[in-house]
């Protein structure tokens, strides 16, 4: 079996604040500093099996985020968004 070096890319994060970092990108994946600073880098993805939205959540300042995906499901962008409420997550189906 090939054994496959990975490439990673560079991709912009924007916050509600109207700041910008960036996060590293691999296909799907991409991982950032929270603008909290927490050390551990957050980890998200565009694309959820079934087609299901994602999201990810700072666990050290509930700070949510969303990986934008371009048409082939690589990530593009971070973007922060507003803090998806219980009633949303209620609406997704299993
Ligand atoms: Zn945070």
């Amino acid at each position: 079996m090939a054994d496959i070096e990975l490439t990673l890319s560079t991709v912009p994060v924007t916050f509600l604040s109207g700041n910008s970092a960036f996060a590293g990108a691999e296909g799907n994946n991409a991982a950032w500093i929270c603008e909290c600073g927490e050390p551990i880098p957050l980890l998200g993805r565009c694309y959820f099996q079934f087609g299901h939205d994602c999201h990810t959540v700072c666990p050290a300042c509930s700070r949510t985020y969303r990986v934008l995906p371009d048409p082939n499901k690589r990530a593009t962008a971070v973007q922060e968004i507003r803090p998806i409420t219980q009633q949303g997550a209620q609406n997704v189906q299993p």
